[in-house]
């Protein structure tokens, strides 16, 4: 009987799991988990779970019970911690091996540190997995803290944006000088920075921290100079993929774990998906690697063909989203051409309102639309076809969008 092993407890593992089963994969299946949660969702852990508008249920993706009833066996609470790819064998915490037919890496990534004194004090915080949203809930439902975010990433304002909402203090300590503007640039990073402003936040950009103060527990951040108050401190200074278990059993690692568009590592028989993994990606002809749900809930399909030997590869243009206040943001593109572009925007700045379009060569190589709903698929289609496209005719509003598509 084949036996195909997924190693890891997010999306991208669960996703492998249920498409394995929905395409009638009838072999064995085990799922080995180092969290104790079965395979769960990140997305809502700094927004509606983190203020307490969701349950468990908008997280956990399926009872452990499915997977019983799926027959696939989930061993949660546990770590593959070496992998021989030559014996097609797995060594699990417990001491207890695993041999497979296939093995699928989806280990995540994990939040960065940062290298400044006093940040392994309590009170100290990083938010990526369901215990670390338990216990910042705890600290942020009944309002009234101080909160001090380091970093002004998708992560760190979502945080502020939910904490504000329970009535928290919030201040923002960045070093660039302008929030998202990696992925977004200075223009589109304002209207975020001006909205978090409106609510309350107090970002201060441009700043250095220097380190975290306290004796028992932080209770401050001394940044220029100056300790800002903190009842809590949380760091998100984005995430490095865990590579460590491939790294260590030599497989080519360069930005996460290097798959070619079937998602294939220089392995045999073993692949990778979802935020670890830097996938090459046909049609920009580089690799990606994509730390977003979308990546992680479709790529395991592509993976979980090949780990039965048919011709799949991934191709899917890259989709992020986020909700902050009253704000919702659909963004699709490819971040390597995107960065050289020039934006174009249909729409209302000031009103957060508006779709912004990254143009390369005249064609779209990225859009954003926001508080603007049903033109994702439009967008999507705009940047898939690679169609010239007259700019004065995306910024006005009054042009369809779909008679640029056709
Ligand atoms: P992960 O979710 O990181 O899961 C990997 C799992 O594998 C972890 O449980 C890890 O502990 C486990 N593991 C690692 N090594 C081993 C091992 N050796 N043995 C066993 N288990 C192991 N994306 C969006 O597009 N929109 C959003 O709004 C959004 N919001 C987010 C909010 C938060 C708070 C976070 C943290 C992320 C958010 N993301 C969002 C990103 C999205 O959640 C990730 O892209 C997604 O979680 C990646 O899934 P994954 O399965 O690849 O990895």
């Amino acid at each position: 009987m084949t036996h195909l092993v997924i190693v890891g407890g997010g999306l991208a593992a669960g996703s492998a799991a249920e498409t394995l089963r929905e395409e009638g994969f009838d072999g064995d299946v085990t799922i080995v988990a180092d969290e104790q949660h079965p395979p769960y969702q990140r997305p809502p852990l700094s927004k509606g779970y983190l203020q307490g508008e969701e349950g468990l249920d908008a997280v956990i993706l399926h009872p452990a019970e499915w997977y019983a009833d799926n027959d696939i066996a989930l061993r949660t609470s546990t770590a593959a911690i070496v992998l021989d790819p030559a014996e097609h064998r797995l060594e699990l915490t417990g001491g207890e091996a695993l041999t497979y037919d296939a093995v699928l890496l989806a280990t995540g990534a994990s939040p960065r540190r940062l290298p400044i004194a006093g940040a392994n004090l309590p009170g100290v915080m990083t938010l990526r997995r369901l215990d670390d949203s338990n216990a910042l809930a705890e600290q942020l439902r009944g309002g009234g803290k101080r909160l001090v975010l380091i970093g002004s990433g998708w992560i760190g304002l979502e945080v502020a944006a939910s904490a504000r909402q329970l009535g928290n203090e919030v201040t923002v300590l960045e070093r660039d000088a302008v929030p998202l503007s990696a992925a977004l640039g200075s223009e589109l990073g304002e209207v975020f920075a001006r909205m978090h402003r409106e609510h309350g936040v107090d970002l201060r950009m441009s700043v250095n921290v220097e380190r975290v103060v306290g004796e028992a527990r932080a209770d401050g951040v001394v940044v220029d100079g100056e300790t800002v108050p903190a009842d809590l401190v949380l760091v998100g200074v984005g995430a490095v993929p865990n590579t460590g278990l491939a790294e260590a059993a030599g497989l080519e690692v360069q930005n996460g774990i290097l798959v070619d568009a079937h998602l294939r590592t220089s392995a045999p028989d073993v692949f990778a998906a979802g935020d670890v993994a830097n996938a090459y990606h046909p049609v920009i002809q580089k690799h990606l690697r994509s730390e977003h749900w979308a990546n992680a809930q479709k790529q395991p399909a592509t993976a979980a063909a090949a780990m039965r030997d048919a011709d799949a590869s991934y191709a899917e243009l890259p989709y992020f989203y986020t909700d902050q206040y009253d704000l919702g943001m659909e963004l699709s593109g490819y971040p390597p051409l995107m960065s050289q572009a020039q934006l174009v925007i249909r729409g209302d700045l000031e009103a957060r309102e508006f779709i912004s379009f990254w143009v390369d060569d005249e064609r779209v190589v990225g859009g954003m639309n926001v508080n603007v709903w049903d033109v994702n698929e439009t967008v999507q289609e705009l940047i898939r076809s690679g169609r010239r496209v007259d700019a004065a005719a995306l910024a006005d509003p009054s042009v369809p969008l779909e008679t640029l598509v056709a």
